[in-house]
């Protein structure tokens, strides 16, 4: 599934660049990932790097975009072909 930042975003912007899929931008009063384009990271490395380089523990997962390992890597693939 795709994951999503709470409230507790204190907006440092250390997880816009670790993201292979642009997925993280700066909105107001928090960050916000885009759920069409995170994949959990899938198709590019192991574990989810927002949530590696987070230092506020505030990237969870959405429950409203619940998708298979499968359909991640797809997304993936269909975003770098
Ligand atoms: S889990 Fe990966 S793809 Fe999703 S927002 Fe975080 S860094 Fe981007
Ligand atoms: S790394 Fe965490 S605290 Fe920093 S902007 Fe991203 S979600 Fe917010």
């Amino acid at each position: 599934m795709a994951l999503t930042i709470n409230d507790d975003c204190t907006s440092c912007d250390a997880c816009v660049e670790s993201c292979p899929n642009k997925a993280i931008t700066s909105e107001s009063p928090i960050y916000v990932i885009d759920p069409a384009k995170c994949t959990e990271c899938v198709g590019a490395h192991d574990e989810p790097q927002c949530m590696v380089v987070c230092p506020a523990d505030c990237i969870i997962p959405n429950p409203e975009h619940v998708e298979t390992k499968d359909q991640l890597l797809a997304k993936y693939h269909a975003m770098h072909g």
